[in-house]
């Protein structure tokens, strides 16, 4: 299909999670000409949790709602928003940045990526093939499914510990495997599934394989991580789930060749979201960070819009 011709903006935010929500909000009070852009859902990964209790001026609010508050917050100022999937993205001549979906092609002076993280893999043989079928990323999204059946939640950390909790909702029993001797959660966090009557932790193990036909998981191969012991727990044919929360892999490829990142691919910003090319910035999950939160993130957005806005002439402090 032919392109059409290039639209242009002064900044264009790329990711609307609660760092490109907030970058949209700060650009728009700066006066500068900014175009959103998302591929998915407004509110990014926070869609993925059914409850956040750890976001200030809400003590329980579902991902959902606070995606919706923070777009309608950014609507109701005049932020302007496009559905796209950008493909690549190239430092023009002129110093500019030129962003390429397969319908459009798109040019700015200054661009913030927002791009965020996606789920990362735990790694155990079967996972790939039992993925939506057994094995899932997000409890909100699949725990009903899992009503009345056993399920087992992977990893230590505070994602871990809520949704593993979360889960005993639908579940009628959860078995957490942590590959270390400990959680590396936050205490509150941990207490949740240590108090909860339907929730086992079994500690340093890990999953090396899911088992099965193919199409429905009958069989799980657990290792002992401290004797290297593996067991298999066979059951009946998709009566049981797999919920994987082992990390995160930043949404960095778009710009790993153009930009400094770490071997993690994290994109490497100052406290200011400056990166290493001029006019480009980076804001949350996708940057280098101790603290991957909402918190964080829409911080992170406030600070790339307000360096965005200086490195385009618009404000003066
Ligand atoms: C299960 C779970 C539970 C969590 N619980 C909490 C909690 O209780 N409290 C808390 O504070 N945090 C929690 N977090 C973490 C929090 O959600 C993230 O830290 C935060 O959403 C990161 O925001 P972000 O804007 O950087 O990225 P994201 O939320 O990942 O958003 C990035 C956006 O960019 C879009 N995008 C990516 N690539 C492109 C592209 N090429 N073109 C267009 N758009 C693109 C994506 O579709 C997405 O909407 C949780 C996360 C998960 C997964």
């Amino acid at each position: 299909m032919a392109q059409s011709s290039e639209i242009k903006h002064d900044l264009i935010i790329l990711g609307a999670g609660p760092a490109g929500l907030t970058a949209s909000i700060y650009a728009n009070r700066a006066a500068v000409d900014t175009l959103t852009l998302e591929q998915g859902n407004y509110g990014g990964q926070m869609n993925l949790t059914h409850e956040l209790d750890n976001y200030p001026g809400f003590s329980a609010i579902s991902g959902a709602d606070l995606s919706a508050k923070m777009h309608e917050h950014a609507e109701k100022l005049g932020c302007k928003f496009s559905f796209d999937i950008i493909q690549s993205i190239e430092k023009s001549e002129d110093e500019g940045f030129r962003l390429k979906s397969s319908l459009q092609t798109y040019k700015c002076r200054s661009l913030i990526i927002a791009t965020g993280a996606t789920p990362r893999p735990a790694g155990f043989a079967g996972e790939e093939t039992y993925t939506g079928h057994g094995v899932s990323y997000c409890v909100t999204c699949d725990g009903f499914f899992f009503k009345d059946k056993l399920c087992y939640v992977l990893g230590g950390g505070n994602s871990a510990c809520l949704e593993a909790d979360f889960l005993t909702r639908f579940a009628k029993k959860v078995i957490m495997i942590v590959r270390k001797d400990h959680f590396r959660a936050t205490a509150s966090h941990v207490k949740k599934v240590t108090k909860n009557p339907k929730i086992e932790v079994l500690y340093d193990t890990s999953v090396t394989e899911l088992t099965g036909d193919g199409t429905l998981a009958s069989g799980i191969m657990l290792r002992n991580n401290r004797t290297g012991e593996t067991t298999t727990e066979t059951y009946d044919p998709g009566s049981f789930g797999v919920f994987v929360f082992t990390g995160f892999i930043p949404n960095s490829s778009l710009v790993t060749g153009l930009v400094k990142t770490n071997d993690n691919n994290e994109i490497i910003a100052s406290e200011t979201m400056t990166t290493s090319v001029p006019g480009l910035f980076a804001a949350g999950d996708v940057r280098e960070k101790p603290v991957r939160q909402v918190i964080t993130a829409a911080s992170d957005g406030a600070t790339a819009a307000t360096s965005a806005a200086l490195y385009l002439g618009n404000l003066v402090i």
